[in-house]
């Protein structure tokens, strides 16, 4: 119905065929306008205007008003509507069928000149700009009808519309006609059919327009499609006291409540409502008694000043409260109407689905399935992924966000709301009880702070900067990349346009934003309600693809756990050395001459390393935990302080110049791309040993207590079989080595993470030694793209708002490119290996259109940070019933 009556068109017929009392009116076909735009106007006119005067005949008898009558006029609308909306693309003409009669008959009719005068005037107005052409003669002149009225307020001395006397809105008509005549050599039409004609044909040619043309071309929407045209009568909410205009919705759009709710001002036209000089009234008495509460209204105040429809139109109200209901059933979604009415009689001019929160929108589909009005498929293809984020972080209390300032605006990096005083440096996030960390960015060594303050700040870094990647999984908020703020270390400010903040000034900032604002602001937590619970739990009936967490800590697995997690896909174990006593070890080990020296500092860190594991193994018993070996390059580990230099010196016995030497040495020119991944470890294979042992052990341990541990270890940065074989060796060789002192076996997986466009390109061979595949699409996007992680800061912003890139694909997997890797890597790993299990552990496997694609590809699982674990879940469900 859609492509022929077009959106507007079909909704309208719609609501009229269920009886719902509608406007009369009719459509004329989109494929009139099609035949239009191959005939021309006379033989498309030729066509339809038996059955165009008929409907018109129908019109009036309902109505009981008729064309251009200077008793009871009937006014028509002529707008377009396309099978999709093109909002604002294509033209409309509004009152049509005014002249000097019906003005008259319009008059007589509310008995208000002014009303019937000033419609008359907009007539002209905008008929004369859609049909006649009376536009500005170049861009930098104003329009020839506001000319006039401007000459008209000037030399009256008005300042606004709303002066003009009756007498001046002749006058104006007068004049308009007058210019139309000038501009155009031609009278105003004054019959209100020529009126109809001319505006219907103008219609059909507003389908090529340039905007319209241009709206198309960028919304891949078809040339041949064209436009309806519906005509329908106008009724008006200002006719007085016994008419109204309001907005309404069939249930609570903020919380999702299933009630019926909305605003209405009585002798009012749409625009009213919505405009805010006038206060709506509320539609419910229930409404309009809570509405009262909230604004400190007594009752009798209330009702005497502000009441409900239900209270002043009972008869009127019934109908409407029968109509919305009939309007839910039939689309079996939350409608947000809007309705007029005209001397006691109710019109619906518009339903549509409303928009709602992320509450609304859980509560909404819970309800609607319990009731019967949705399966279950629909009430998880209703969710919006991204829209749960609502649900699962605080949030700032609205009403104090409005009178709140911004100050910067950086990356939306980890959501949430998060207030606090400023600090500057990691080891003082907890100088104050509510502390935000602001950084110029973020390193490992921070962590710790991190994980205390309230909110992390960062002036540079993407979306995959190590502040937004950390802050994700601790589900902290975070605002990353905010290039408008200048930090100063030494003098301890933070400088955002003209405002500059000291330490301990108060700051907020919006993670789901990434707006930044001055002082506090009171934030609440989210509340995760029964439906969220319901929900998920259908997504994951319906889900065939798990969903697991990146999660270097036990608190963070529980967390994750809590939220739904089927296992840990990617534990960073990097993550896990920045404690007092594992910095000071990695350090020594990084640091040291010599392999000798390296085992000394590493049998330091075996029972520190095997602790962590037992904590999070412990966190994840019975699920599979997949543990990273050490992945980044070293020197992000080495002290670069001199006092922790001097302390380092002490502690292993040599100068400190020989630590800055070795940290000299450490320097890499491209470190991401440098002595990394498995290039550690098959470089200093005793670290892999380390790791290793570390996580058999543990898990032994756990086994002696009941607890079952399922291990995967996993190789980072492989590019070729033979890196990946001789990881697997030292990995294997060190296992058995366990088993055999501890006269136990445990299961385990060897695998490795895909994230070269080598691997992918290999996987085939990789599949002979690797047990799974993790695809770490941060790496491979950083190198099939070859842009830095780093660094593209600097000039991604720029790319996407220029086009170039339509997303940020350290964000949405670029499916074309990467994506090509990913599905190629997975179905050559699987030639070798038909059981190869696959997932994905980049920041993509969080983003539900990445979430969908890994699903077609076929993999087992994907892994993200704790927070986004619904979102996925979801997602996942939603590919699968796509
Ligand atoms: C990746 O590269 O996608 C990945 C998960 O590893 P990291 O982000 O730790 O480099
Ligand atoms: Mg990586």
């Amino acid at each position: 119905m859609k492509n022929l009556l077009g959106g507007k068109g079909a909704n309208l017929a719609e609501m009229s065929s269920i009886g719902v009392p509608v406007p009369p009116g009719f459509t004329i076909t989109t494929e009139v306008c099609t035949e239009y735009n191959q005939v021309g106007p006379e033989k498309a006119v030729e066509l339809i205007r038996e059955e165009v005067e008929a409907s018109i005949a129908e019109m009036e008898k309902i109505m009981g008003a008729s064309f251009g009558s200077n008793e009871n006029p009937l006014l028509v609308s002529v707008r377009s509507g396309a099978r999709v909306s093109m909002p604002g693309m294509m033209d409309t003409v509004l009152n049509l069928g005014m002249n000097d009669e019906a003005v008259e008959g319009l008059t007589a009719k509310t008995g208000n000149a002014r009303f019937a005068w000033d419609s008359y005037r907009r007539f002209v107005q905008m008929y004369g700009d859609v049909v006649l052409g009376m536009k500005p003669a170049s861009k930098d002149e104003i329009d020839p009808f506001e000319k006039i009225m401007d000459a008209v307020k000037e030399e009256k001395g008005y300042v606004l519309d709303t002066e003009f006397t009756v007498e001046d809105l002749k006058e104006l008509v007068t004049k308009f006609k007058k210019a139309v005549k000038e501009e155009t050599s031609k009278d105003f039409p004054v019959d209100p059919w020529e009126q109809l004609w001319g505006a219907v044909m103008a219609v059909f040619d507003s389908w090529n327009n340039d905007r319209a043309k241009y709206y198309r071309r960028i919304n891949k929407i078809p040339e041949e499609w064209g436009t309806a045209v519906n005509v329908q009568a106008m009724v008006f909410g200002n006719m007085g006291k016994n008419s109204a205009t309001g907005v309404a919705f069939t249930r609570d759009a903020a919380t999702g409540e299933d009630i019926f709710n909305g605003e209405y001002l009585v002798d009012a036209q749409g625009e009213d409502v919505v405009a805010g000089v006038r206060t709506p009234q509320q539609i419910t008495l229930e409404g309009s008694r809570r509405w009262a509460k909230l604004q400190g209204i007594s009752e009798d105040e209330r009702a005497a000043k502000y009441p409900s429809l239900e209270e002043i139109m009972p008869e009127i109200y019934k109908e409407l409260d029968r109509v919305q209901q009939k309007l839910e059933d039939h689309y079996r979604d939350m409608q947000d109407l809007e309705f007029t009415i005209q001397e006691g009689k109710l019109w619906m001019l518009q339903t549509r689905n409303g928009k709602r929160t992320g509450a609304a929108m859980v509560r909404i589909a819970v309800e609607m399935l319990e009731q019967g009005l949705i399966d279950e498929k629909e009430a998880i293809a209703r969710q919006e992924p991204n829209k749960l984020d609502e649900l699962l972080h605080p949030v700032f209390v609205q009403e104090e966000l409005e009178t709140t300032e911004t100050v910067s605006k950086g990356l939306p990096a980890s959501p949430g709301a998060a207030t606090g005083q400023i600090v500057f440096f990691a080891d003082e996030a907890n100088k104050y009880e509510n502390t935000i960390l602001a950084r110029i960015e973020t390193s490992p060594e921070d962590l710790e702070g991190m994980n205390v303050a309230n909110g992390i700040l960062t002036a540079r870094g993407g979306m995959t900067s190590h502040a937004a990647v950390v802050a994700r999984g601790m589900g902290k908020c975070c605002v990353s990349g905010a290039g408008s703020i200048v930090i100063d270390y030494k003098k301890r400010t933070l400088t955002a346009g003209d405002v500059t903040f000291k330490e301990g000034d108060w700051i907020s900032l919006n993670g789901s934003t990434g707006e930044v604002y001055k002082d506090a602001v009171k934030t609440k937590d989210p509340e995760l309600s029964g439906d969220f619970a319901k929900i998920m739990e259908l997504a994951d009936k319906l889900a065939t693809m798990a969903v697991r967490t990146n999660a270097d800590t036990p608190h963070d697995a529980q967390k994750a756990r809590e939220f739904g997690a089927k296992g840990i896909g990617l534990c960073r174990t990097e993550h896990m050395f920045f404690g007092e006593a594992k910095i000071k070890a990695m350090r020594e080990m990084i640091l040291s001459e010599d392999e000798k020296g390296r085992r000394k500092a590493l049998d330091k860190l075996l029972p520190l390393q095997r602790e962590d594991f037992e904590g999070i193994f412990t966190a994840m018993k019975d699920l599979p935990v997949t543990v990273r070996l050490l992945d980044p390059p070293l020197h992000e580990f080495v002290p670069h302080e001199i006092k922790q230099q001097e302390e380092l010196a002490k502690e292993m016995g040599i100068s400190v110049k020989k630590i800055q030497d070795k940290i000299e040495s450490l320097y890499e020119m491209n470190p991401m791309l440098g002595h990394r991944g498995c290039r550690l470890g098959n470089t200093y294979p005793e670290i892999t040993e380390m790791q290793s042992r570390a996580i058999i052990e543990a898990a032994l341990n756990l086994k002696e207590k009941g607890i079952v541990a399922k291990p995967e270890i996993m190789i980072p940065l492989v590019g070729t079989l033979a890196e990946m074989k001789m990881q697997e060796e030292i990995v294997r060789k060190t296992v058995e080595a366990v088993f055999a002192e501890r006269n136990d076996r445990i299961d385990y997986l060897v695998g490795t993470m895909i994230e070269t466009p080598r691997a992918a390109l290999t996987a085939n061979e990789i599949a002979e030694s690797a047990e799974f595949f993790s695809f770490g699409t941060n790496d491979l996007t950083q190198m099939t793209f070859g842009y830095s992680r780093d660094d593209s800061g600097k000039f991604l912003p720029i790319y996407l708002q220029k086009g170039i890139l339509k997303n940020d694909p350290f964000q949405v997997l670029d499916q074309a490119g990467v994506g090509q890797l990913v599905e190629m890597g997975t179905k050559k790993g699987r030639q070798t290996n038909p059981n190869l299990k696959v997932g994905i552990c980049g920041e993509h496997g969080g983003e539900p259109s990445s979430v969908e694609f890994c699903h077609r590809v076929g993999m087992n699982y994907v892994s993200c940070s704790p927070f986004r674990v619904p979102i996925a879940r979801l997602a996942a469900a939603q590919a699968s019933i796509k």
